[in-house]
């Protein structure tokens, strides 16, 4: 339990981190909306507003030309949703103080509102004079706004003579409250899909871009495993054909020349195998300086496989090297490495009598370094993994020849860390065939 933990450390500190997105992705949605949401709203009720104002002016200057009427219900006024309301005072009440608040009679109502609303003429007074108001009458909502007016004028029902004091115009905004309403339940309704869909597609694109990182982790984990493992058994080796030689202090070094040879073999794959980990770990932390120069890389190759063609004829293998010249800005050394890794490799898994061909070919944007060989060949799925750290196809066949698995995955740094690429394949009849590429112009 507690190595599966230990395992997974890394698991938890990513949930936690996409939890914690999660949050703040939905919380940066909701702020964003709500301000939003907020200034569209004041912004659609000031609009509604005004438009509602404007027109009760209107009606309001319709008042004042009529004030030249005989009678004052000779106002008329079309649109449905508004009734004028016109108090009146005495006109034989002339003294100042009447003019400033006026004593009111009667009322004159122009209009469809229910009498019963208007009825209170005592709530009329100078204080609500040149104001708006929004006020809700019998389940409806009206804007009423009063104005303070001063015009004689004739009551054609009771051909009284009246003062208008003041007028009070009532209108009916229903329209604009529902319109307001069902905005606002449109936007909520946004809101909420917005929040549902920002949260989904924030996670998905967390899942998506933490990916590569979780993929990553998993990798230099296995790689840590995988290495200790891989240092542990020339140990132990080792460790065992020493005990061993303490054992017997008698015998001669000749006597144990077989367990001498075995540690020295051992001790050399041991020492292989901590300079591969060294480069692959300075190349992951970047660390890895390379000696750019042009140089004729036909020539450069015909230097690093010279030797090779010894070794090849040793082993009863055929090397056949074929190029054309190309220029290419690389680093020598590392070019060398790399070449010694993929003939190494050749050699290696090939068998008496095989073929090894190196070409050369000066392609239109790169040079173009093919490596076949008509051995072991490999396997559809090692294709796919051949360039990871540590694999080898076969794990037992592998350790007889001396291999760590780690030969590849140094000539794939090297190669794309010069901007190149490097690729496998089958040979035709039979084999494998590296392909590699560098650019010729940087
Ligand atoms: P080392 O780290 O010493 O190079 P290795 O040769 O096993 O060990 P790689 O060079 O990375 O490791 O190769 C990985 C595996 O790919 C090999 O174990 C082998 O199975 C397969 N392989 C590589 N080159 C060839 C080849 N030319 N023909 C067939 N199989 C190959
Ligand atoms: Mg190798």
């Amino acid at each position: 339990m507690k190595k599966n933990n230990n395992k997974h450390w890394y698991k938890e500190t990513l949930r936690k981190n996409k939890i914690g997105f999660l949050i703040f992705n939905i919380l940066l949605i909701t702020v964003v909306f709500l301000i939003f949401t907020i200034i569209l709203t004041v912004v659609v009720e000031e609009r509604f507003f005004n438009d509602v104002q404007t027109q009760i002016k209107r009606i309001d200057q319709e008042i004042d030309s009529n004030s030249f009427n005989k009678y004052v219900q000779s106002l008329e006024i079309e649109d449905p949703r508004i009734t004028v309301v016109l108090y009146y005072s005495d006109p034989k009440e002339t003294s100042f103080d009447q003019l400033l608040s006026p004593d009111i009679l009667g009322y004159i109502k122009i209009g469809n509102l229910d009498d019963l609303y208007v009825t209170d003429i005592e709530k009329i007074s100078e204080e609500d004079s040149e104001k708006y108001d929004k006020v809700e009458i019998g389940k409806h909502n009206y804007m009423t706004f009063v104005t303070k007016k001063w015009y004689k004028t004739v009551d054609k029902e009771t051909e009284k003579d009246i003062v208008v004091s003041y007028v009070k115009i009532y209108m009916n905004i229903d329209g604009e409250v529902a319109s307001k309403k069902e905005l606002n339940v449109g936007l909520i309704m946004c809101t909420l899909l917005l929040l549902i869909l920002g949260a989904l597609t924030g996670y998905l694109i967390m899942k998506k871009s933490i990916k590569p990182l979780e993929v990553f982790v998993e990798k230099q984990v296995a790689f840590v495993s995988d290495a200790s493992h891989e240092l542990r058994t020339p140990i132990a080796i080792v460790q065992s054909k020493i005990e061993n030689i303490l054992a017997n202090p008698e015998q001669s070094v000749y006597d144990v020349s077989e367990d001498l040879a075995i540690s020295l073999t051992e001790l050399a794959r041991l020492n292989k195998l901590t300079a591969d980990l060294l480069a692959l770990a300075r190349s992951d932390q970047e660390r890895v300086v390379y000696n750019l120069e042009k140089v004729n890389l036909n020539i450069l190759i015909s230097e690093i496989i010279d030797p090779f063609f010894e070794i090849a004829e040793f082993e009863n293998r055929v090397l056949i090297y074929q190029a054309e010249d190309v220029d290419v800005t690389i680093d020598k050394d590392k070019v060398r490495e790399l070449m010694i890794i993929i003939l190494d490799n050749a050699l290696k898994y090939t068998n008496e009598g095989d073929e090894i061909v190196i070409t050369l070919r000066n392609g239109l944007f790169d040079a173009i370094i093919e490596i076949a060989d008509t051995g072991i060949g490999i396997s559809e799925e090692t294709k796919e993994k051949i360039f990871e750290r540590f694999y080898r196809e076969d794990k037992a066949r592998s350790r007889q020849t001396g291999g760590n698995g780690l030969g590849l995955s140094i000539a794939k740094t090297i190669v794309t860390d010069m901007r190149g690429k490097i690729s496998v394949d089958h040979n035709s009849p039979k084999g494998t065939k590296f392909i590699i590429s560098f650019p010729k112009t940087r």
